[in-house]
């Protein structure tokens, strides 16, 4: 039972074969030179999807697919009876994204399997490549849906009807690419999940360490915020007399930074979607819809946080003579990784000699989904000056080697090589 250590040479992952995919795939929805739109159930979602599934078949894996169009790439193990140790992460992007967020996490783990077939090397436990549905969560609200409804904080009805562009259904939008399977979650239990993912922040390439040892990642909510005036002539209203609903929420949005400055340097407080609804330059708009994105690594600091920008919301709007309704949206905890796990990806980067450092994740992932339902961990790559959701997102090949190597012996010890 010793075959599959570290230090048995003939497991090196192929750094060119990692590299060239990731080139290959990122021609699938190009944004200039070096960019990416592959919005999820996307017709380049689509696209990338079948030529993922096209290694996977030349791999020899077999595939299946959810009600959630999440794919699970299936090497088998010696053993059937054992629940499949599964790594993966997502292939859509943001609408002006990059070549690595969510694509290499698929990617190495693919190449992780592939090494093991060039080696000819089993394992008791079957592998799984995952490949989880709408991580961006840009035209179907809200992000990490697969993940979401395979953990069961989904059910299939309201997964089924969340409604993207144009008002079609989740359900359709699946159907009509193709990958609305009937694996159930129970058939697909896992025994661990690993996620490789770039870091998305400047923590690694700082220090210089080549591989992030992620030992959880922060809790977040969304609240959406409903700021309700009159629309008005822009001409005949005197200032006095408005009740601005776009005036009423850029002050909100002022002091939701102002809030989340005075909450310490861990908080994160955001609004990236602002709306009036209203789009007349000659309008006073009636109402302005935004949504507000909170962080926090810890629950009750996190708690006490939206508490404030919700009361923030309130006292804004009515400063301007609006009203504003506050509902939260999406409600993530902040999750602690596996031990067990974490340990397998800190003992695989010690006994690789490279460079590494335990670190909190600050975006959320997948991996916080699946962490409640399997022993779950990450592993981060550096990425250039920590840009990410950019089309200047860069990762080295070389790291991105060194983390895919980290990924397969923390697999190798999960599931046993015979
Ligand atoms: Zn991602």
């Amino acid at each position: 039972m010793s075959c599959g250590t570290v230090a048995d040479d003939r497991l090196r992952i192929d750094a060119d074969r990692l590299w060239a995919r990731h080139m290959e795939l990122a021609r699938i929805g190009q944004v200039g030179e070096t960019g990416n739109c592959r919005l999820a159930l996307s017709e380049e979602d689509a696209k990338a999807r079948a030529l993922f599934a096209s290694w996977c078949r030349d791999a020899g894996l077999s595939l299946r697919s959810d009600r959630a169009g999440n794919m699970f790439a299936i090497r088998p193990g010696r053993d059937p009876s054992r629940k499949p140790v599964a790594a993966g992460s997502h292939l859509d992007t943001q609408p002006h994204g990059g070549r690595f967020d969510g694509i290499s996490g698929v990617l190495a783990a693919l190449e992780a399997v592939e090494t093991l077939n060039d080696a000819g090397v089993e394992t008791d436990a079957p592998l799984a490549v995952v490949n989880w549905t709408n991580e961006e969560g840009v035209s179907f609200a809200p992000g990490l849906l697969g993940s979401a409804w395979f953990a069961g904080l989904i059910d299939d009805e309201d997964l089924d009807a969340i409604e993207g562009p144009g008002g079609e259904r989740f359900a359709d939008a699946a159907d009509r690419i193709g990958w609305r399977g009937d694996v159930r979650p129970d058939e697909m239990a896992l025994d661990s999940f690993f996620e490789l993912h770039i870091e998305q922040g400047p923590v690694l390439e700082t220090e210089g360490d080549q591989v992030g040892v992620v030992t959880s990642v922060q809790g977040l909510r969304w609240l959406d915020v409903r700021v309700t005036g009159m629309d008005a002539h822009a001409g005949t209203t005197p200032l006095e007399a408005r009740r601005d609903a776009l005036l009423a929420a850029a002050a909100i949005v002022v002091e939701l930074n102002r809030v989340g400055r005075a909450s310490g340097p861990d908080a994160r407080v955001s609004v990236g979607r602002f709306c009036p609804a209203t789009d007349g330059p000659s309008t006073v708009a009636g109402r302005t819809d935004l949504v507000v994105d909170i962080r926090h690594p810890d629950e009750t600091t996190l708690a006490g946080l939206v508490e404030r920008c919700a009361a923030a919301c309130q006292t804004a709007a009515e400063a301007h003579g609006c009203d504003a309704e506050v509902s939260q949206r999406l409600a993530v905890p902040p999750r602690a990784f596996d031990p067990s796990c974490v340990a397998a990806v800190e003992d695989a980067a010690r006994a690789l000699g490279l460079r590494h450092r335990r670190l909190p994740s600050g975006a959320l992932h997948d991996a916080s989904n699946i962490a409640p339902v399997a022993p779950t961990a990450m592993i981060f790559v550096p990425c250039r000056n920590g840009i990410s959701h950019n089309v200047a997102e860069y990762a080295e090949k070389e790291d991105l080697a060194a983390g895919c190597e980290v990924l397969l012996h923390a697999m190798l010890a999960r599931s046993g090589a015979g």
